[in-house]
């Protein structure tokens, strides 16, 4: 789990549409990539839609939320900005090139083109009151 030091619970979790299109799967293969290599949490975002209280609280004191999404419906972010929570880092797999019903499916290197997309964009983005050095 990634943490920080001020703030929140200084979990950052992961929210993927998980939709039936292959970019929808690939997005959800992509999240549990992510949580295997400790970039975060793989959370229910189904929850969130049908207005779980004990999730939404947990998304609330999330110190950063991903959000990964199949195509540019952008299911996920909107499902997270409708409980009113920020999404701290988008990636949107049709941006990457991942078409959403290829002819040709590549899970595996699409997964991972998803994956370090994400990773990269975590790495701009730490979590709010993260101490960097010093004290
Ligand atoms: S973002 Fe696209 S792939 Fe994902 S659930 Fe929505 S329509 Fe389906």
């Amino acid at each position: 789990m990634t943490t920080g030091c001020c703030g929140g619970n200084g979990e950052t979790l992961i929210f993927t549409c998980a939709g039936a299109a292959y970019a929808g799967q690939v997005a959800n293969r992509s999240a549990v990539q992510l949580m295997e290599h400790g970039a975060g949490n793989l959370f229910c975002t189904a929850a969130l839609a049908a207005g779980i209280d004990q999730k939404l609280d947990r998304a609330r004191q999330a110190a950063r939320r991903v959000a990964i999404d199949g195509c540019e419906d952008h299911c996920t972010r909107k499902v997270l900005e409708k409980a009113q929570l920020t999404v701290d880092v988008h990636v949107v797999l049709t941006d990457l090139g991942i078409e959403k019903k290829p002819a040709r499916p590549r899970m595996i290197d699409d997964a991972r083109k998803v994956v370090e997309s994400v990773k990269a964009k975590l790495d701009a983005a730490p979590p709010a009151g993260t101490c960097r050095g010093g004290r």
